[in-house]
């Protein structure tokens, strides 16, 4: 079978903004797991980004807005981050060159991960329809992305 990418913080590493995990428990991910099928990327990590970070979100558009220079990443203090999420996105791309990888399972709503929403940008919890920058880069090229709710469509392309 294909190794499939996937979000670091879904596969129990604690890298998200906060220093928190969000573990999924699923059987199908046990199943790859223990298969040796997981490839862990945490995009905001390797693009440079620390543990824990200020929150950050899309501002003006989705991730395909960002990679056409229309939209920006900006965290919650106003600092603009967008070279660190496109950096860490080229960086998933490369791992999933690396490894063959033509799937990927992301965490939803992430401004990295986000595959079919996001957060509008005014950090106040409110979310729209877009994926993150990484989600953006990856489908770009070819490889097909999924969110944690959808492991049975991607088990079908393994
Ligand atoms: Fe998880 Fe992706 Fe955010 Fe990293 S960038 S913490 S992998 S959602």
């Amino acid at each position: 079978m294909k190794k499939i990418l996937i979000s670091a913080c879904l596969a129990g590493d604690k890298v998200r903004y906060d220093g928190r995990q969000v573990p999924l428990t699923n059987a199908l991910l046990s199943q790859w797991d223990g298969k040796g099928l997981l490839v862990k990327v945490c995009p905001e990590v390797s693009g440079g980004l620390k543990i824990p970070r200020l929150e950050a979100q899309i501002v003006g558009g989705n991730g395909w807005d960002v990679l056409k220079g229309a939209a920006r990443v900006i965290d919650i203090q106003g600092h603009d981050v967008t070279s660190f999420f496109i950096r860490g996105a080229e960086y998933a791309l490369s791992i999933a060159g690396r490894f063959g990888i033509d799937v990927a399972v992301l965490k939803e709503k992430s401004p990295s991960c986000g595959v079919h929403h996001i957060y509008d940008g005014q950090f106040a919890s409110r979310r729209i329809p877009g994926c993150g920058v990484t989600t953006a880069v990856l489908k770009q090229n070819g490889i097909k992305v999924f969110s944690e709710n959808e492991l049975d469509q991607a088990a079908l392309y393994l």
